[in-house]
């Protein structure tokens, strides 16, 4: 942990300590600040307190960490009193300073930040003496007061908002700029009430007494639980905690000569660069920007121009009241483009920044790599290898595979907008379709998304507590708020789709309602949003899969140009296997053959009867037949053969009704992958789980077979298992009933016989001792050799295993000795080697995980340390024992990011993954390899 003996680090104003390498000291905003200072660009002069420090804020307490820097802390205020003429907490000319969070990796609006601090009833009094502007100081001095009161003294945000709508309402003014200094000193004294009702005292007057509250706030916020959230959601580790920010303050809202302003240097929804993109406002200071209060302006002429014509703004009223920055301070707007090029060449990525202008003089105060959506991502990442500023393999690292998941959901359908009943517009804050049911608050998007119901979040505007909601809903609609609101943003990050401002909505969130025109949605009804045209529709819309073209397409291209692990998919009807080979499948590496015994809906194909009629004798035709041939005696023989009679005769028919259906099954598969090889599981899940278990079902399976109900019950009984997960499956099954084996081998290379090009490949599940594959696969050898000489053609079908049980993994070299390829079952591995039942450890395994037992739910992300380990063996000893093995993997693992990096990095040839996950799998397979060739 913390070695260093230095936790403060100046910037700005030639002071400069810091830098763009020591970031995991200073976290991304305390380093960017340094760099830009050392840029020469204008950055209020600050200093940050190290992440270090905020670890030992956990680890030795407060006390005895403030003592530690209390002394740098000090020395640094005067460093800054001196650069600046400022003092702090006096006059004439006070040091005002804003005290801000900023971690290594960002966590935007998730952690506190206290601005305006300083301010007292002396400084208040020297600010409005120095500036002539008192309406501008009472303005800062409410904003702090409730700013700190409640990030620090922990009073109630909405108490405070309370007070001003009281205000602005006796006033009869909407916006808080209409305010009056003598209606600015009112909420003042408001907002003291509510501090000292909350806190019991009076708000705090002494400075010092402010600044070391606002950086204990900040390093306490590192621990809130909206940021434990964010850091889980977004898999954020391993981190000290965050930096704190100590900067002079610079001020926005001084006038019309002052403004504040977001911007990102292209695009962030759609990685378009074609102006440069960010809003702003005019006497306002930044928390105005994304508060979602006033409507901000836009940076470019372009920009604005495109805002007025998608808003039905006509060009008179945008030039009167949403004039760009470009037009209404064009010099500031000019150094700031130039600020715009040279910090996108010196980070090579899209930067998101923000500014505040004073009376004409333009400050930097963040830049830092810009969130996106993925078709952002996507777009900038191929861009900026055209432009020349990153190469090939920085442009495939910079794509989030997890992230690409947005691109690959629906849109919706051709034509069904044009028939839909609009309802209202906003911005198009985050792109995509969704369609769900209207909650109006986020607790209530849990509670329903937990049953299984689709949810559109619809807010007044968001803020960090809504963010489980957020999660829960399949898309969020607001009234208020820009393109940088914290909806918008936190949205993209999602990569939810967002329609974000839409100010005709008139929500009543407490009688769970809105109002739009003379339209009353409530509660449950559904709607659908169009993230990328920001609209909003009544209904629930048809949705289709989106285009894999553009960037996405030569991301991809590009991930192929690196990737060493081939990626195959989980698929087992055609329609499936096609859409997987759309996003590049270059094969099967899992047919699960189970749902081909059940009929389809509303498509009755005797698929369902011929299993059970199957499985309810298979037993007794295994029984009988045993019995007939160890019994020694001629007419105890004749009578037993009698008994099997009937049996064995709805046996074999259950077998010849199968073999067709298969067979087509696999036609059907064999062509859509038009060539490409297909890895086909015989037949795996538990028996029971087949048979009829509703008495209705029992009595037509009884008509069926010619039994009595009862009979049928009785069967269905037997076959009842304690723990089916550990029971009659897998091979288990070919093993006690050799035909089902030989009728699925038969039905695959018969289809293989008749399909061109055809590689069909068989995989004998669950095996755990090596006489278990090969008594499977000499009874597949048989068939394929029956097969090749009736039809006359030379079939090459390979045959391998699952490797899925941990005692296979460890006698890999034997099994390995017989098989062609081994494909890991990392479910079932997981299952067996950690010992949780994949049927019942979502009780606790999400403790276990909150714990720190595991990292991550070994069922979504390999445990690499066990089960991994179980996988490291069996390589080394499949590979020692057979060089040719074919090795691949076919859990639900193959298409997590995480665990396709350990499978390139163990040497397997190919991960298998659902359809929508093989992008994923294909890029992170190709970042796997530019991290670590092989
Ligand atoms: C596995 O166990 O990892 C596997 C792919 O098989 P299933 O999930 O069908 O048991
Ligand atoms: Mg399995």
């Amino acid at each position: 942990m913390a070695k260093s003996s230095k936790h403060v680090y100046l910037f700005g104003a030639g002071l400069t300590e810091g830098s763009a390498e020591l970031k995991p000291l200073l976290g991304g905003k305390g380093a960017n600040l340094a760099d830009m200072a050392q840029m020469g660009l204008p950055v209020p002069p600050g200093f940050t307190i190290t992440t270090e420090a905020c670890a030992k804020y956990y680890t030795l307490g407060r006390d005895q960490l403030f003592a530690t820097i209390r002394e740098e802390v000090n020395a640094a205020v005067k460093a800054i009193e001196k650069a600046t003429g400022k003092t702090f907490g006096k006059g004439p000319n006070p040091l005002l300073i804003s005290v801000r969070s900023g971690a290594v990796a960002s966590m935007p609006g998730m952690m506190d930040t206290v601005l305006n601090l300083g301010l007292n009833e002396e400084t208040v009094a020297a600010m409005v003496a120095l500036t002539g502007n008192e309406r501008f100081v009472l303005d800062s001095q409410r904003r702090f007061i409730q700013m700190f009161g409640s990030v620090v003294l922990g009073a109630d945000h909405d108490d405070f908002e309370h007070e001003l709508a009281q205000v602005k309402q006796t006033r009869g003014v909407l916006l808080d700029t209409d305010l009056t200094t003598e209606d600015l000193g009112e909420v003042i004294q408001r907002y003291l009430g509510v501090v000292s009702k909350t806190t019991g005292r009076a708000f705090p007057q002494d400075p010092v007494e402010q600044l070391w509250a606002g950086i204990e706030a900040v390093f306490a916020s590192w621990n809130n639980p909206r940021a434990i959230k964010y850091r889980e959601l977004n898999d954020i580790r391993g981190l000290l905690g965050t930096a704190v920010n100590v900067q002079m303050m610079v001020f926005g809202n001084t006038g019309p000569r002052s403004a504040t302003g977001v911007a990102f240097t292209r695009d962030p929804s759609t990685g378009e660069n074609k102006y440069f993109y960010g809003e702003y406002l005019v006497n306002a200071q930044g928390e105005d920007v994304v508060a979602g209060i006033r409507t901000p302006q836009q940076i470019t002429l372009a920009g604005s121009r495109a805002w007025a014509r998608s808003h039905d703004v006509s060009e008179k009223e945008r030039k009167a009241n949403f004039a760009s920055l470009e037009e209404v301070m064009p010099e500031i707007f000019r150094e700031l483009d130039d600020y715009r090029q040279r910090l996108e060449e010196r980070y090579r990525d899209m930067q998101d920044l923000e500014v505040t202008v004073e009376e004409g003089k333009l400050y930097m105060l963040q830049t830092r790599n810009g969130k996106r959506t993925a078709a952002a991502a996507v777009k900038i990442a191929t861009d900026l290898v055209k432009e020349g500023l990153i190469d090939e393999s920085t442009a495939v690292l910079r794509v989030d595979p997890a992230q690409l998941d947005q691109l690959l959901h629906p849109v919706f359908k051709k034509g069904v907008e044009a028939e839909a009943e609009f309802l209202a517009r906003g911005l198009n804050a985050s792109p995509g379709a969704a369609t769900g049911q209207v909650v109006f608050n986020a607790t209530d998007a849990e509670a329903w998304n937990s049953q299984g119901r689709k949810v559109i979040l619809v807010r007044n505007e968001t803020s960090p507590e809504d963010i489980g909601g957020m999660v829960a809903a399949q898309g969020i609609l607001t009234a208020r708020g820009g393109m940088t609101s914290h909806a918008a943003v936190v949205a993209r990050g999602m990569g939810k789709c967002c329609v974000a401002g839409a100010g005709e909505l008139g929500i009543d969130a407490n009688r769970k309602q809105m109002r739009i025109g003379d339209k009353v949605i409530r509660e449950g009804d559904w709607i659908s949003l169009n993230g990328s045209r920001g609209i909003v529709y009544l209904g629930e819309l048809e949705t289709e899969d989106p285009q894999l073209t553009g960037p996405f397409a030569q991301i991809m291209a590009l991930s192929d140009k690196f990737r060493k692990l081939g990626v195959r998919t989980n698929a087992d009807a055609p329609e499936d296997v096609r859409r997987a080979v759309r996003f590049g499948a270059e094969g099967i590496g899992l047919c699960r053959t189970e749902h081909m015994f059940f009929d389809q809906p509303g498509k009755p194909e005797g698929r369902t009867i011929a299993i059970r009629r199957l499985i309810l004798v298979a037993e007794k035709v295994k029984i009988l037949r045993r019995a007939v041939a160890a019994s020694g005696d001629a007419a105890e023989q004749a009578k037993l053969r009698k008994q099997l009679e009937a049996p064995e005769k709805q046996y074999l028919q259950a077998l010849k009704d199968l073999l067709p259906l298969q067979r087509k099954d696999f036609v059907g598969i064999l062509r859509a992958l038009a060539g490409r090889p297909c890895t086909v599981r015989l037949l795996d899940p538990p028996l029971h789980e087949f048979v009829p278990h509703e008495a209705r079902e029992q009595r037509e399976m009884a008509a069926e077979m010619g039994l009595k109900p009862a009979e049928v019950k009785r069967l269905v009984e037997s076959l009842s298992e304690f723990n089916p997960m550990l029971g009659h499956r897998g091979c288990r099954l070919g093993i006690s009933y050799p035909e089902v084996t030989e009728m699925q081998v038969r039905a695959l290379c018969e289809a293989a016989a008749q399909v061109k090009d055809a590689k069909a490949e068989i995989m004998i599940p669950l095996v755990g001792h090596v006489k278990e594959f090969t008594a499977q696969k000499e009874i597949a050898l048989r068939v394929i050799d029956e097969v090749q000489r009736s039809r006359k053609c030379e079939l090459d079908i390979k045959i391998g295993t699952m490797i899925e049980v941990p005692r296979a993994a460890v006698t890999s070299d034997k099994i390995a000795a017989e098989a062609d390829f081994f494909s890991y079952g990392t479910n079932d591995l997981t299952q067996m080697g950690c010992g949780f039942s994949r049927d019942d450890a979502g009780k606790f395994l999400g403790d276990y995980v909150e714990m720190g037992v595991y990292d991550y739910d070994p069922f979504a992300v390999l445990d690499q340390e066990g089960i991994g380990k179980l996988v490291e063996i069996s390589v080394e000893l499949g590979r020692g024992a057979n060089p040719g093995l074919k090795l691949g993997i076919c859990g639900e693992h193959g298409g997590e990011p995480k665990t396709v990096a350990f499978c390139h990095n163990v040497g397997l040839d190919y991960v298998s993954c659902s359809p929508f996950r093989v992008p994923i799998a294909r890029l992170a397979a190709a970042q796997a390899q530019i991290l670590q060739p092989r």
